[in-house]
């Protein structure tokens, strides 16, 4: 077959066909352009008129809505933006996690849900054979410990049931053995190098065999098979599988036994491997069958008509750290999911040891399970069960877009081919860089250098991290913005002079708004970034909490700024003297507010301002420029500004603290309303 006829074209046609979700930011920042396109044409239109009505020339009043337009659009929000991103991506891949799209940085910061293979991402992948299974009993083979030998005490013996398992083992296998300075070593999956390991060890002269077999046909392993099979010409050929138990069983008609070959008993032996999986032991099963004439010409007999030689149990030890960040994860509100093609019993028994919330008692379903659900039925499993075992990658998918659909902002990792639809479905897809495949790698949204599940909850927080930022960086401008419009709107209404000239509105945004808002991108996050729930997905990048308190603290902003004005015109000071004095205030009461934008929780006096040396520079230096503005002749003509005498410090200064009063107040409310309600990631305030 040619084109989208063969596998791999099905494949590409369904990554094409599987649309890429808009990511939540990019959602959170249309729907804040769109308000804040609206309110800024609002609000000059309604200046412009406001300033014809009070008898103002329209060329002036033009000037001054259009210098206010400039003044209050937050031209630098998308600068900030891509700067919280793109340092999120720095720190990300310091922490293992490269990310291939910058707008997914902030997806892990709203994630809900993780959903994680097991093998390699929550284990180390570093296969160890410590126990084999044949009709003849349970037989230990941890390596330094004691070997334990079957019933009939034989350990090994090339014409034993364990010998025809390992052969099996040996060659249905795909690992290498390479020769580095005169040893032997394995290269390959670690399920098969662990294959050859233990057959060395007990006495199978492993490359010997290798290079001796001929192998006439060869079926690799593939998660969707759950088997590996090879044909091998021995005196005839012979058919020789390894692979998951439940798979083999199922084509096995004969059990090899001490004296010979009797009918399989197939409960009995699945029941075996279930209590090797049950202590968290990956099993394999392996077996044979000398092809009948009628067969031999094919090139690959289907896995029937088998004779069952044993099972081979490998352990798996978790990864060092993941049960440490399965708990931070879940302390921050993000559900942990183990997705694994492994038995039931062996993810369950590892899903507990790992601490994954809901892996006790029946908290584990099988593919199959999942098979025979409606879709209701699919979206109550999602929600409540934590490990799903034996899981084909079309169901992944499906468990994917089940818990989207419910409204869950889902990470997934996939290391396989058909893995691509579920990555590329979810809302940030996970690839595995050091073994994962190139498809897997092409459709994800992120590459784990090290495969680990740790990079995984490292790269949620710094997530956390920059969208903090960005919402910092908005809440302040949003604040500086209302009490520019409010400053201008109420002078109008009052029928005053206006208190700044265009080029000074136009001096206001460089001075205030020009450098900050992009430092404030740089903020480290805060310490207890990871002891909240994530946002929702219908939150706002501003939540309606955040919106209040900037028009709060733009309005104190503002009045402040008139009190300045209309107070310089009490005490008789020239028009340039108001204006200065009202700029002045509205320089320094932004200055200052940059820092409560630091945090939505903490007081302004318990963060250091040295954790920012790039934002303390970019508010201390252009308000000193302003001072020196504000007293040099040249700046003061540009301005229409002049000085103004001590006085009017003082009361800016009673600006400026009341500024930080109303911010540091509404923190304190805001924790208590948290306190009572620890749950939900916005509470009213
Ligand atoms: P996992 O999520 O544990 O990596 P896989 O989809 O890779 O799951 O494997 C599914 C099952 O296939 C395993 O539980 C095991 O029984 C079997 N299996 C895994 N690797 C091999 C292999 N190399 N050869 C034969 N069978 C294998
Ligand atoms: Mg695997």
């Amino acid at each position: 077959a040619i084109g989208t006829s063969t596998e791999l074209g099905r494949i590409a046609e369904r990554i094409r066909s599987t649309e890429r979700p808009v990511t939540p930011l990019q959602a959170r920042m249309a729907r804040f352009a769109n308000v804040v396109t609206m309110a800024v044409l609002a609000t000059v239109v309604v200046s412009f008129a406001l300033g014809l009505w009070r008898g103002a020339d329209p060329a002036d009043m033009f000037l001054v809505a259009v210098a206010l337009a400039v003044a209050v659009i937050p031209e630098g929000l998308p600068i900030a933006f891509t700067v919280a991103l793109a340092l999120g991506v720095r720190r990300m891949a310091d922490r293992n996690a490269l990310v291939r799209s910058l707008p997914a940085v902030e997806t892990l910061g709203s994630t809900d849900v993780i959903g994680s293979d097991k093998t390699g991402t929550l284990t180390a992948n570093r296969m160890t054979v410590v126990e084999a299974w044949t009709s003849d009993g349970s037989i230990g083979l941890a390596p330094g410990g004691e070997a334990r030998p079957g019933t009939s005490g034989t350990l090994y013996d090339p014409s034993n049931a364990l010998a025809a398992s390992l052969r099996s083992a040996v060659l249905a296998n795909e690992a290498d053995l390479v020769h580095v300075d005169g040893r032997v070593e394995h290269r390959g999956d670690p399920t098969e190098t662990a294959l050859l390991e233990v057959a060395e060890r007990v006495g199978l002269r492993v490359e010997a065999l290798r290079s001796a077999a001929r192998i006439v046909a060869v079926l690799p392993f593939e998660p969707a098979l759950q088997y590996a099979a090879v044909v091998v010409d021995e005196e005839g050929p012979v058919l020789r599988v390894k692979g998951a138990p439940e798979r083999i069983v199922a084509g096995c008609t004969t059990i090899a036994t001490v004296s010979g070959q009797a009918a399989i008993d197939r409960e009995a032996v699945l029941a075996a491997a279930a209590r090797m999986a049950e202590r968290g032991l990956r099993v394999l099963a392996a077996a044979e069958r000398r092809l009948p004439a009628a067969l031999a010409g094919e090139s690959m007999p289907e896995p029937e008509g088998l004779l069952f030689t044993g099972l081979i149990g490998m352990q798996d030890p978790p990864r060092a750290g993941v049960e440490e960040a399965i708990a931070a994860c879940q302390r921050a509100g993000v559900r942990v999911l183990m997705i694994t093609g492994d038995h039931v019993a062996t993810a369950r028994a590892i899903a507990q040891d790992l601490g994954i919330d809901g892996a006790g008692d029946g908290g584990a379903m099988t593919g199959a399970d999942l098979e025979a659900l409606d879709a209701d039925g699919l979206g109550r499993a999602v929600r409540e069960v934590s490990v799903f075992a034996r899981v084909a990658p079309d169901q992944k998918l499906a468990i994917v877009r089940s818990l989207q659909a419910q409204g869950a902002v889902v990470a997934v990792t996939g290391d396989g081919i058909n893995d691509a639809p579920a990555l590329k479905a979810a809302d940030i897809g996970i690839a595995m860089g050091a073994s994962g495949t190139d498809v897997a790698r092409e459709a994800s949204d992120m590459v784990l250098t090290d495969d680990a599940f740790v990079s995984i909850a490292a790269a949620v927080e710094e997530g956390r991290v920059v969208f903090e930022n960005v919402r910092k960086v908005v809440s302040f401008l949003l604040a500086t913005g209302v009490a520019t419009i409010l400053s201008i709107l109420g002078s109008l209404l009052a029928g005053w002079p206006l208190p700044y000239a265009p080029a000074a509105l136009l001096w206001l945004n460089v001075v205030t708004n020009g450098l900050d808002d992009v430092a404030l991108a740089f903020d480290p996050g805060e310490p207890d970034i990871l002891d909240r729930p994530p946002r929702r997905r219908s939150e706002g990048i501003v939540s309606a909490m955040l919106w209040r308190r900037a028009i709060v603290i733009g309005l104190a902003m503002g009045s402040g700024s008139l009190w300045l004005f209309r107070w310089a015109h009490g005490v008789g000071l020239t028009l340039e003297q108001q204006r200065g004095a009202a700029l002045t205030t509205l320089v320094m009461a932004m200055s200052i507010h940059t820092f409560n934008a630091r945090s939505e929780r903490r007081l302004l006096f318990t963060i250091d301002p040295r954790t920012n040396p790039l934002l303390l520079g970019a508010v201390v230096l252009p308000t000193l420029g302003h001072v020196f503005a504000l007293g040099w002749a040249p700046t003061q003509s540009l301005l229409r500004i002049d000085a103004f005498p001590a006085a009017g410090w003082g009361r800016i200064a009673l600006v400026c603290a009341a500024v930080v009063i109303i911010s540091d107040a509404h923190k304190l409310w805001r924790r208590r309303l948290e306190r009572a309600r620890p749950v939900g990631a916005d509470v009213p305030g």
